[in-house]
């Protein structure tokens, strides 16, 4: 079975969030099985420095009008499925972000640039003759391959089957109606029962409409994305497709994420070794310069600060909890308002408040292992890849019971609040605060968590068995 895997971002090129992580360990899990796949991404600048070596492998002629497109082949140490990479460098080779330039402003051609993406995307599914490898199916991600399957419908020609996978349907791909015509995509596509939305183009309903198969990433998200309050305007079609949607719950790269090896922690251990998670503690207390001291709670977040991930409900509430002498460490970048919060916070309570803005992944291991609670109050979430790296690590994870946060943490592994309201939150902190005293039982929480089995094997089966139905179909 042969399977191109599409995507925007993949650990350890290039990675913004949770779809970097997935395609990062999904391909390498799907060739365990295997799966004969190659990953696709955009040959950012960033990319072509990460790779050890390019080779290219043909011309896909100028495909937009923005410079001849080549497809490479690159080469890096901790990849093991095959890389392609789409170079246009009039559109890919440029400092900066995949999707922002370094201010963090949206690059403005982000339309044409993941339609030329797409566009060579579709292309390598119909052109076996070119790479002498004809992929049965094409797994895409999110809206920056959404196009992928409107190429194809256009195109009308014999294709492979395609898959969508959301990672995030807040993010939409939403563009002027004027892209078609720019990229040479009729107008006839602009159709409620097409790519339109709100009077604008959406690359991710292009995905959603015209895909065989669809997925997200937990099943209570594939539920929750039907309904009007967190269907983003899309729960009709969503609703309409529900025989196709399917919930793949993400794993985690468990070799990535173990404490057992973990270089970036002050001290391995593992469910027999708990005890020397103190060390960890110690270390992550020094760090982010609160106080060294065992008998507090610490309370971690690593995230993104916007207003999905529902780090302001935290503002009114945590002051209770450093009353009682808890603490609270901080990694995270995003939102400015929030950003001052938090610091200001840590002026207040310089003992007790530790918090570091920019994005760190060392530090985001050593917040893993040092934190006793790592906390995920989102108003959605997908699936959440913090909360399954804090079970793993044996730091009880804090959540709304949303998404794939539902889906992933029990009464048994951590604690859970269910409206979003710094109120219900309240009530769940002090709850781990109270937990936290009694250290026998405390202990058996993080074992039960730490034996959670996490990685990707089982949903590499789920997909495996997606591409396999949908095969029979095209047979
Ligand atoms: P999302 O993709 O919505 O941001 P996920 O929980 O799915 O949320 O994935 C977030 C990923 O980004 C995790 O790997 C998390 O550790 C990482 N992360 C978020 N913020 C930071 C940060 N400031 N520094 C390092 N890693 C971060």
């Amino acid at each position: 079975m042969k399977v191109l895997f599409v995507s925007s971002e993949a650990h350890p090129l290039v990675k913004t969030g949770g779809l970097g992580d997935v395609a990062g360990a999904l391909p390498r899990s799907l060739q365990a099985e295997g799966v004969d796949v190659r990953l696709l991404l955009p040959a950012y600048r960033h990319v072509l420095q990460q790779v050890e070596s390019t080779k290219p492998l043909f011309s896909m002629g100028d495909l937009l009008g923005t410079g001849e497109v080549w497809l490479l082949q690159g080469y890096h140490p901790q990849v093991t499925v095959p890389i392609w990479l789409v170079d246009c460098p009039a559109l890919f080779d440029r400092p900066g972000g995949p999707y922002q330039d370094e201010e963090g402003s949206d690059w403005a051609d982000n339309g044409i640039r993941f339609s030329l993406f797409a566009r060579a995307a579709a292309l390598l599914g119909i052109s076996g003759a070119l790479t002498g490898w004809r992929p049965d199916v094409l797994h895409l991600n999110d809206w920056q391959s959404g196009f992928v399957p409107l190429w194809l419908k256009h195109w009308g020609a014999e294709r492979p089957a395609t898959l969508f996978t959301v990672h995030n349907l807040q993010y939409q791909g939403v563009f002027p109606k004027t892209l078609l015509s720019e990229v040479g995509l009729p107008e006839h596509f602009y159709s409620m029962h097409g790519v339109e939305y709100h009077q604008q183009v959406s690359m991710l309903k292009a995905g959603l409409y015209y895909a065989d198969q669809l997925s997200t990433v937990s099943p209570t998200y594939a539920n929750e994305i039907q309904s009007t309050e967190m269907g983003e305007g899309l729960d009709g079609l969503l609703a309409d497709r529900s025989e196709q949607l399917n919930g793949v719950l993400n794993g985690i790269d468990t070799a990535v994420w173990n404490p057992q090896q973990d270089e970036s922690i002050a001290k391995k251990y593992s469910l027999e070794t708990l005890s020397s998670r103190a060390i960890n503690k110690e270390q992550l207390q020094t760090t982010l310069g609160v106080s060294v001291n065992d008998e507090a709670p610490l309370f971690g977040l690593v995230s993104r600060l916007v207003p999905q991930k529902g780090v302001d409900l935290l503002l009114t509430v945590i002051p209770e909890i450093l009353q009682r002498g808890a603490q609270l460490v901080v990694l995270g970048s995003g939102d400015s308002a929030l950003e001052q919060w938090l610091l200001h916070l840590q002026q207040q309570w310089p003992q007790q408040v530790g918090v570091w803005i920019g994005y760190n992944e060392p530090l985001a291991h050593a917040m893993m292992a040092g934190s006793d609670v790592i906390l995920v109050p989102s108003r959605f979430e997908p699936c959440g890849l913090t909360q399954m790296y804090a079970l793993r690590y044996g730091a009880l994870p804090l959540v709304r019971r949303t998404g794939g946060l539902a889906d992933t943490v029990d009464q048994q592994s951590g604690f859970l609040f269910d409206d979003v309201s710094s109120e219900s939150l309240a009530v769940v902190l002090h709850e781990a605060v109270d937990s936290y005293s009694d250290r026998k039982l405390w202990k058996q929480k993080q074992q039960y968590a730490m034996k959670q089995a996490l990685g990707w094997e089982r949903s590499a089966k789920h997909y495996i068995e997606i591409y396999q139905s949908l095969m029979q179909v095209e047979e």
